[in-house]
């Protein structure tokens, strides 16, 4: 699949701000993010992140700011703009009584996959998932990590050029969690796939991380975590706790 223009940032994010109403989730966010990175999108619970998510995935309309998917505007050009975009939401979205290759196949003519591409893409997420094994059987039959990898199969079918994740480690047992992580870190190196991780948990942030931490909707901080972390005294652990538990946007 084409992805002219690799230098061209995978997303980009404008001046975006949400309100539920009177309630304002996300006010004047900013960030891009290059080809290739892991960018970990760090904040507390209702800091704002599956608000962003939404608009990214436009579930939400936009109400003010844009956001470009590989150059593609979501506001003008919202079809090429989501077909560059592979989700997996805070909430499973899997049909647990169908088996794993049937979540997978379903998924793919919703997005237009011949089936001769569908068999060869099928395969091959399940493949690079560990699920080879596993397709036969439901859903239902999985543990919490599997079920993840099911969902993340998913969303890489159509071979997007940035995969968006909320908060997919949450549930799991701290060394599923963990080797999730790795796992999406990888396919981030060696499938030159742009990430965007969400999550409330510090530890699933690494140094060479994009570092973006949101609290009650703002960015408070951004730049490569281990940056970040000389900025505060080598102590971004208590930084983020600082930078969150008040009202003290920069
Ligand atoms: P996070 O994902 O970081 O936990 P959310 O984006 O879910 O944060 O929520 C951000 C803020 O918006 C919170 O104050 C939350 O209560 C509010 N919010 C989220 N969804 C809705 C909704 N559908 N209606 C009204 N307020 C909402
Ligand atoms: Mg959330």
């Amino acid at each position: 699949m084409g992805r002219g223009g690799d230098a061209m940032n995978a997303l980009e994010v404008s001046d975006v701000s949400f309100a539920y109403g009177p309630r304002e989730a996300l006010r004047q966010v900013s960030f891009s993010l290059a080809p290739g990175r892991f960018a970990a999108l760090l904040g507390p619970n209702g800091a704002g992140k599956s608000t962003l998510i939404a608009l990214l995935t436009r579930l939400y309309d936009l109400q003010q700011g844009d956001i470009r998917v590989g150059g593609c505007s979501l506001r003008d050009t919202p079809r090429p703009a989501l077909k560059q975009l592979g989700v997996v939401f805070q909430q499973s979205t899997l049909d647990l009584d169908l088996s794993v290759e049937q979540n997978l196949r379903y998924h793919a003519a919703l997005h237009g996959l011949s089936r001769r591409e569908t068999a060869l893409r099928v395969d091959a997420e399940l493949a690079r998932q560990g699920l080879d094994e596993r397709r036969s059987e439901r859903v239902r039959q999985l543990n919490g990590g599997h079920r993840r990898r099911v969902e993340i199969a998913r969303a890489l079918l159509h071979q997007p050029r940035l995969l968006l994740l909320d908060e997919a480690s949450a549930g799991l047992d701290p060394a599923s969690r963990l080797a999730l992580n790795r796992h999406i870190r990888n396919l981030c190196s060696e499938q030159r796939i742009s990430v965007l991780w969400t999550t409330h948990l510090l530890d699933e942030v690494q140094p060479s991380d994009d570092l973006l931490i949101l609290h009650q909707g703002r960015l408070v901080a951004r730049g490569q975590a281990d940056a970040l972390s000389l900025e505060h005294g080598g102590d971004l652990d208590s930084a983020f706790t600082r930078l969150t538990t008040t009202g003290a946007a920069r």
